[in-house]
């Protein structure tokens, strides 16, 4: 179990070998998602993770919440047929002020439309927030953190007819100050960079997440999905957030 997070699915573009990381192959994605199928994993949303850490029903036994940052246009093109037909659904987390975005000589760059949001959310996928400008968050004062947290609530709820539900932190960067005020924006809770593939009732405004690459093989993503990865990473993030619990 864990929230998986993606970000591009296509081939790594020529120049980009420097963000190669935020590139997963639709070859390599399909393997990752026939895996999980295969093995019993069972896709949910953040709202089903967030119900059961307050009492609702409890999870399936394996189960992947599959996430994207940023909002790119091969979300659709690429990852949701890839989904759809592996029977998996997804968040895409969008940043309000670069909808439609994008520069015809680097056509990945390019940032999905008002109308392909409405089409993904159409096609059963969450829409949340990460951002108005993709900012480093914690570098920011309160009054303009609030700005960027309600001002991308309200953009996209003119999108997608609603107020999303999910933050996710660009860079993952966040601290406890961060947290209150998306709290206090009406957020359900928000995705973080740290890495973890269980969720604590207490987690709802930093949920770890596992990123997933190009290389990542189905060993891997055993390995990712197993106590193994926890426990590692459980001592690791005791060290590295401990401001945050
Ligand atoms: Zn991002």
């Amino acid at each position: 179990m864990a929230i998986l997070t993606y970000h591009h699915i296509g081939d790594c573009p020529p120049g980009q070998q420097d963000h190669r990381g935020l590139w997963v192959t639709a070859a390599s994605f399909r393997r990752q998602l026939e895996w999980l199928k295969t093995n019993g994993y069972v896709g949910i949303a953040l709202d089903t993770i967030a119900a059961a850490l307050t009492g609702e029903p409890p999870l399936p036994r394996r189960w992947v919440c599959i996430t994207f940052d940023d909002g790119w246009l091969d979300n659709l093109t690429a990852a949701l047929p890839e989904l759809e037909s592996a029977g998996f659904q997804a968040t895409v987390f969008v940043i309000s002020g670069k909808i439609r975005q994008g520069d015809p000589a680097h056509p990945w760059e390019n940032f999905l439309s008002a109308e392909e949001i409405r089409e993904m959310q159409g096609r059963g996928i969450c829409i949340g927030s990460h951002t108005r400008t993709h900012p480093h968050l914690t570098k920011l004062s309160d009054a303009q953190v609030a700005e960027e947290l309600v001002g991308s609530r309200e953009e996209l709820a003119e999108v997608i007819g609603m107020q999303p539900r999910w933050l996710c932190y660009p860079f993952g960067n966040f601290s406890p100050r961060i947290a209150n005020i998306a709290r206090d924006a009406g957020y359900a809770g928000a995705t973080s960079t740290i890495r973890d593939n269980r969720v604590g009732p207490d987690q709802l405004f930093w949920m770890p997440r596992v990123m997933v690459m190009d290389d990542t093989t189905p060993q891997r993503l055993a390995y990712m999905l197993s106590p193994w990865y926890h426990y590692v990473h459980a001592w690791k993030n005791r060290r590295r957030w401990k401001s945050i619990k």
